[in-house]
């Protein structure tokens, strides 16, 4: 059986440290932070009815031509939390990612795309280049 090739995971960075302005438009400012903290406090003191629907109803990000959703089984934090993350990495312009190869200064401000370099270029079959050689 071939094993499977466990590439690293892109480097996030955080491209702005002053506050930003909440996506969803009330005009709070909040702190610029990757791991979302104060953004899932906010949501979830102000934005209460959206960001926590009835239980039969999912959660759905109201940014226009977003199709992001959040399942109504899932926990209540948790789907606050994954969506405050989702906002802070995907709409607003703070986040990039970079390549963790030693030397290596490829950025990018998708992680996919991050991925596929990761792939492409800087490792082979999970092992960096730099360090096979
Ligand atoms: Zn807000
Ligand atoms: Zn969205
Ligand atoms: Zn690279």
């Amino acid at each position: 059986m071939p094993s499977v090739a466990v590439y690293p995971e892109p480097i996030m960075l955080l491209t702005q440290t002053e506050p930003v302005a909440c996506p969803l438009g009330c005009g709070a400012m909040l702190a610029a932070d990757t791991d979302a903290g104060s953004m899932v406090k906010h949501l979830s003191d102000a934005h209460e009815p959206l960001t926590n629907p009835p239980r039969t109803r999912a959660l759905l990000c109201p940014c226009p031509g977003c199709t992001n959703k959040y399942e109504p089984q899932q926990r209540e934090e948790w789907r606050t939390r994954t969506f405050a993350r989702h906002l802070v990495q995907d709409h607003l312009d703070i986040v990039s990612y970079k390549c963790p190869a030693e030397g290596c200064s490829y950025k990018n401000k998708r992680s996919d795309e991050v991925n596929k370099h990761i792939k492409g270029k800087c490792y082979v079959n999970g092992v960096g280049i730099a360090e096979a050689v």
